[in-house]
């Protein structure tokens, strides 16, 4: 199991960039994305993404963020420019039950004693979606991307020249 936990989501500041968390979160291999305020219009997006394009990928909002840290069987993660890189950090970590935390704004203190790990994608500032996308390639060695969605209403088939869609339903 692989979640994400999208701590400081502010509606309506965020919520194309928390899309854009999610849905790099379910290409790239998690399983599950948990953010912290309720947002019924996310949890609708992402769900109507996973039923046309397939998957399993669960969504909650709405998620008491420190019950589930606290709680979380497994390995905490926390991305932060300030952690240690990811070059160092990666071979300790285990790739099984890894909950993965990424903020909005800044982050309160305690993020950074809660997490098993604070990692870096390198130490300079950018974005949440870039920082989760290389996090998952690495942690997942490119895998996550070779995964097959199954049960939704389309297929895409890979063109190098146009869009094929096949529709399954
Ligand atoms: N200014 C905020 C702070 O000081 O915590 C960070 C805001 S940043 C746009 C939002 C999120 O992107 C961060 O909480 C972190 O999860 C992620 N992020 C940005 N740059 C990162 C980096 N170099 N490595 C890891 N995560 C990064």
């Amino acid at each position: 199991m692989i979640a994400v936990l999208r701590w400081g989501h502010r509606i309506p500041r965020d919520s194309r960039i928390t899309t854009h968390v999610a849905l790099t979160a379910r290409a790239f291999g998690a399983d599950a994305i948990y953010v912290d305020a309720e947002d019924r219009a996310l949890e609708e997006t992402v769900n109507s993404v996973k039923d046309r394009f397939g998957g399993n990928f669960e969504i909650r909002t709405g998620i008491n963020w420190k019950k589930l840290i606290r709680e979380w069987k497994g390995i905490r993660v926390h991305l932060t420019m300030y952690g240690e890189h990811i070059d160092n950090a990666l071979p300790e970590i285990p790739k099984e039950n890894v909950l993965i935390i990424v903020g909005a704004e800044k982050v309160p203190k305690e993020f950074y004693e809660l997490a098993d790990f604070n990692v870096a994608l390198g130490n300079q500032p950018h974005s949440e979606v870039a920082a989760l996308a290389v996090f998952l390639d690495r942690l997942l060695d490119g895998k996550g991307l070779g995964r097959e969605f199954h049960g939704g209403a389309v297929r895409i088939i890979p063109n190098p020249r146009g869009k094929t869609v096949e529709e399954l339903e």
